[in-house]
């Protein structure tokens, strides 16, 4: 029977979530839609001492904020839970106690100090030191140890780690959907820990145990983890869990945007943009990391330029709504290599997004940073100026600087505009066409575009010229968006108060 997809995302709550982390998420979300399959969040919390406050909840925070919504997992619950590992602490012990049942697992006693020990010894010989078939014959552990010693010593509580026993010899193969057949060779691998005597599993062990009893059968993440698969596989087999093992697709890495090395925690805010999706302050040093959300993006362009950072459709667009990415997304279409971190297409998507926000929200989101500032407005208006210069901006900050002429009449007016373009006989000319405006009924933009060209015709005078000293009276800078569209929407007897007051404020002769 065709087992129904279930993928989970398993994140280590360390920190705040890397954007490669949500990227991982999100590919595995994408694959679960499109199989009309289970997403499954899961915390893996077993290494304590790495353990950061808050740092679940912003992982929480960061799926709802772009509204990927998990069908089961921590807070949600479901069928397969508990999904936090500390909260099945009692699950591993037992698996553990399987893998030394069937040998493939054996107690290891030896000391922190005994191993540092060993490594420093071989280091001074210019050798690297393992716990494998190489040197665990030689080492403390149940392998070497009588049997009544090894009783002995459980009894009296000492220390001890449970290690995975590697089979010499053997080769290992991983069948990636992404990298295909990949084969490593057991003797290079170390005798991982799986369970500590402090009653806590290992990374290892839970994940396995986890992907088991969670019925999951596809693991998507990060090619970091493709080393440990080899250990993952051989688990499988040590349970006789090999008929359900989940098929594995190791994702590549996200790289900085040179595509020299990883994209790192510490790169974003060092090269100007953000590496999480939220802003983070971390709880022992105060030091704040910038996020998506608060930098102005949109979730619809976060997801958008994710899903395209390592995979592509092999269709000659880039924008892609979320139920399209579903329908589209496949394994088989995600690259090899690494994908760089591109800052300038990050910001082309979120002017994308940008633009296709109803007026009447960005309008919304716009007034945060009004009633901010102090502005008075009807929420009418805020929405007519956002229409007019979205087309400028790709951040709803940026909307500020591109329309505050809209709310505050100039009391400046740049210099060298006025220089270029203001003549003597400039004041006479605006002078009259204020007296013109005055007398229209009408202040529809095609009206006015209608009257001033005829002034302008009339009066002989130069249309670039004069436009541009208009838009200066109207702005106070040769900037802003169709400028019988200002008029229109700043209405007549403000439009006529801002000539006036320029004609009066600025003086060539
Ligand atoms: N807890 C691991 C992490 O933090 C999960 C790796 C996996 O998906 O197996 O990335």
């Amino acid at each position: 029977m065709e087992r129904k997809v279930r993928v989970r995302f398993a994140p280590s709550p360390t920190g705040p979530l890397h954007i490669g982390g949500v990227r991982t998420a999100l590919y595995n979300y994408l694959f679960a839609k499109k199989n009309g399959g289970d997403f499954i969040l899961r915390i893996e919390d077993t290494d304590q001492g790495r353990f950061v406050p808050g740092a679940e909840e912003y992982i929480i925070e960061t799926f709802k904020w772009l509204n990927l919504n998990f069908d089961e997992g921590v807070q949600k619950g479901g069928d397969y839970g508990p999904y936090r590992q500390s909260d099945r602490k009692e699950i591993y012990k037992e698996y553990a106690q399987r893998l030394i049942d069937s040998k493939n697992a054996y107690y290891a006693f030896d000391t922190n100090e005994e191993l540092d020990a060993m490594r420093k010894q071989y280091e001074s010989e210019k050798k690297t030191f393992q716990y494998d078939s190489s040197t665990r014959e030689s080492l403390k552990n149940s392998i070497t140890l009588p049997q009544d010693e090894v009783k002995r010593l459980l009894k009296e509580n000492t220390p001890y780690v449970i290690r995975f026993l590697f089979p010499k010899d053997t080769t290992i193969e991983i069948d990636d959907l992404i990298r295909g057949k990949v084969k490593m060779n057991s003797n290079l691998l170390d005798d991982k820990v799986l369970f500590k005597s402090d009653g806590m599993p290992t990374y290892h062990l839970a994940n396995v145990v986890d992907d088991h009893l969670m019925n999951i059968t596809h693991v998507i993440r990060g090619e970091e983890w493709l080393p440990s698969t080899a250990l993952h596989i051989m688990l499988y087999k040590a349970f006789d869990w090999e008929e359900t093992k989940p098929e594995f697709a190791h994702l590549p890495l996200l790289l900085k945007p040179d595509g020299n090395g990883k994209l790192s925690k510490r790169d974003g805010d060092r090269l100007g943009f953000p590496v999480f999706p939220l802003i983070w302050v971390d709880p022992k040093t105060n030091e704040v990391s910038s996020g998506y959300r608060e930098s102005g993006y949109l979730p619809e362009a976060v997801i958008n330029m994710l899903a395209l950072l390592g995979w592509n459709p092999g269709l000659d667009r880039d924008i892609f709504s979320l139920e399209e990415l579903i329908s589209l997304f496949s394994l088989d279409r995600i690259s090899l290599s690494g994908a760089k971190f591109d800052l300038e297409k990050a910001k082309w998507f979120n002017h994308q997004y940008l633009q296709q926000r109803p007026n009447r929200v960005l309008a919304e989101d716009f007034s945060v940073i009004l009633k901010e500032k102090g502005i008075d407005f009807d929420i009418n208006y805020v929405e007519k100026v956002v229409y007019l210069v979205k087309e400028r901006c790709s951040f709803v900050n940026e909307l500020w600087e591109q329309s505050s002429f809209f709310f505050i009449a100039p009391n400046s007016y740049d210099e060298k505009v006025i220089k270029k373009r203001w003549k003597p006989s400039t004041n006479d000319d605006l002078y009259v066409l204020a007296e013109r405006l005055n007398i229209l009924d009408n202040f529809e933009s095609n009206t006015l575009n209608e009257t001033i060209h005829n002034f302008i015709e009339e009066r002989e005078i130069n249309l670039g010229q004069f436009m541009n000293c208009l838009r200066l009276s109207l702005v106070g800078k040769a900037m802003g968006p169709d400028l019988f569209e200002i008029a229109h929407l700043l209405g007549k007897k403000e439009t006529i108060e801002r000539i006036e007051r320029a004609v009066k404020t600025i003086s060539i002769i």
